[in-house]
């Protein structure tokens, strides 16, 4: 039996997180008319409705709103990985968004963030203590 891989479905838009992953680059969709970043990735603006929203590197930098420690998952993959450690994270350019914890972060502590791909090739957030990153 092969190793189980994490679930890899994502929308159309998501496709830029792998995208900028692969690039080893931090971008996410912007709003060409009101400068939203958006998060998670979508087809029209979180503000305005606007449906342009090109993909552009934006500042890495976020603090960790909530840390969690997963103990249990119906995914075969995580089962494997167990504990794996998540935050909700907020970005400094606006968006909240939950990612994977590298480091021993805690609430309230500053951290950068990267776009990995994952061990299914998809893009995920990662986050870092900033001497760490
Ligand atoms: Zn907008």
């Amino acid at each position: 039996m092969s190793t189980p891989l994490p679930p890899s479905t994502r929308s159309a838009a998501a496709a830029g997180l792998t995208t900028a992953a692969e690039n080893n680059t931090f971008a996410l969709q912007v709003c060409s008319a009101c400068q939203t970043v958006q998060y998670p990735p979508r087809d029209v603006c979180s503000n305005c409705l606007h449906d342009d929203l090109p993909w552009q590197a934006v500042p890495q930098q976020a603090t960790v709103m909530a840390s969690s420690t997963l103990r249990h998952s119906n995914e075969p993959y995580f089962q494997e990985q167990l504990p794996w450690r998540i935050a909700t994270v907020k970005l400094d350019c606006g968006p909240v968004a939950i990612a994977h914890l590298k480091d021993d972060l805690q609430t309230g502590d500053r951290t950068e963030l990267a776009l990995e791909l994952d061990a299914a090739g998809v893009g995920v957030l990662v986050a870092y203590a900033p001497n760490n990153f």
